[in-house]
């Protein structure tokens, strides 16, 4: 059996900084990531054999927790079928009825691969479906890893004047592609102009901390874009069919024209998904001159898996999670009081924040500030420590899944106030 030492220094010469994705690296929080060598419901077990609660749960990819039974039946007999054949099937069908039965307005969707893929094609297709240009997005809204949306403000933008400072937020990002790319801060609505042929944006944020929209943010957006005849796309990667039936469109009643979906709907497998109207939708190829394409896009085992997923979630599942979440929430609000750490605890239906200080952000800019407070890599390492696994890094949010029951909960509350009262100590 290899230690988790052994496996990352393994992992480290064949795979940059030992990950497959940035955000399970801990550089953040520094020490050694913790290497899965199974998970059931809430837990996870690290290739040492140790037992963690898991709050990540693939950063909401596993709603009904890990290795749900019907979920490992339904991918167990989907892979006896065959895993992929390069032509349509039944379980793509199903999971777009599932989907655009949830969304009113949402009358088409096309299925891909990762939540990066559904926003970069939604993108290409709102600026082809509307022949502009410019798009906007919110400063510490993560729309996945394409080019065009891997843009961040400047430190020169003015107040008020959006779209003067752009810069890539990555190596490799060429100035020209974030040339057309605005970045406003979330939470304040920005005013567009006919340049504009989309405002992408997080109905609310879960990249950067917790950040519900303010009162009349999404509302104002949604009259901004009318006004000057731009697409509004919700990036409901995280939200999607997690915080309603029909998500954070459903819960906050203000429609967008575009949305995008990940995580959630494929049941811990590689799923993405963009929609619209049947308009919209119609200048994609075949029918349009918009081309998206994807070999293993609708794949049968994530078909399959993200049905099984989204038949579970009835009435009573999205009450479970929002039970669970509160119970969360206020536990750990109470351990952060009574030891004395300033933090608040966002919740936003089952989505629940850690913000240390004692004001809730509601941009980046507060967001940072927070962070910068320099706190989560100690309490991370104390959650961890005693048996709690959160995301190895602030920005990140917990996804209390249906698996979570009042015992789990009492235990990661508990254990936070512990890791709060020893914080109080050492600060
Ligand atoms: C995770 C995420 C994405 C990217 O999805 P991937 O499947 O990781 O490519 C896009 N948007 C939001 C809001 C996300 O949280």
């Amino acid at each position: 059996m290899s230690t988790n030492e052994e496996l990352y220094e393994r992992g480290l010469r064949v795979i940059p900084g030992g990950v497959n994705s940035p955000v399970r690296a801990f550089r953040s929080v520094g020490g050694t990531p913790y290497f899965v060598a199974r998970a059931e419901g809430p837990y996870v077990w690290d290739c040492e054999g140790r037992q963690l609660v898991d709050m990540v749960q693939s950063y909401g990819a596993s709603i009904l927790g890990h290795a749900d039974p019907q979920v490992v039946s339904a991918v167990r007999e989907a892979a006896g079928r065959g895993s992929t054949y390069g032509a349509p099937t039944e379980g793509e069908v199903l999971l777009a009825e599932e989907l655009t039965a949830r969304y009113p307005g949402l009358e088409q969707v096309r299925l891909v691969s990762s939540g990066t893929e559904a926003a970069m094609s939604a993108l290409r297709l709102a600026r082809g479906v509307t022949g502009r240009s410019r798009a906007l997005k919110f400063s510490g809204n993560y729309h996945g890893h394409s080019d065009a949306l891997l843009a961040a403000a400047g430190s020169g933008v003015a107040e008020g004047v959006i779209g003067t400072d752009v810069v890539p937020d990555s190596a490799g990002v060429t100035a020209g592609a974030v040339v057309d790319t605005i970045v406003a801060p979330y939470n304040v609505v920005p005013t567009l102009d006919e340049s504009v042929a989309v405002v992408c944006v997080e109905p609310v944020a879960a990249n950067m901390g917790l950040v519900p929209p303010v009162p009349g943010f999404l509302e104002g957006l949604r009259a901004e874009c009318d006004r000057v005849g731009a697409l509004l796309l919700y990036d409901e990667v995280i939200t999607g069919c997690r915080l309603a039936p029909g998500g954070a469109t459903e819960r906050f009643g203000v429609q967008p024209d575009v949305w995008c979906f990940g995580k959630v709907i494929g049941g811990g497998l590689p799923v993405g998904a963009f929609g619209a109207s049947a308009d919209v939708m119609a200048a994609l190829a075949p029918t349009g001159p918009v081309y998206q394409a994807g070999t293993l896009s609708g794949n049968p085992l994530a078909t399959a898996a993200g049905l099984t997923v989204m038949q579970a979630l009835d009435a009573d599942a999205y009450e479970q999670l929002e039970t669970t979440a509160k119970a969360l929430a206020t536990g750990l609000r109470l351990a952060f009081d009574a030891a004395g750490v300033p933090a608040v605890v966002p919740r936003c239906g089952p989505l629940v924040g850690i913000f240390f200080g004692s004001e809730a952000p509601i941009d980046f800019d507060s967001a940072s500030e927070s962070v910068a407070i320099g706190r989560y890599p100690a309490f991370f390492h104390g959650m961890l420590d005693r048996g709690v696994a959160l995301a190895p890094g602030p920005y990140e949010i917990m996804f209390p899944s249906l698996a979570h029951t009042d015992a789990h909960l009492e235990q990661v509350v508990g254990v936070a106030h512990e890791v709060a009262t020893e914080l109080a100590r050492s600060a």
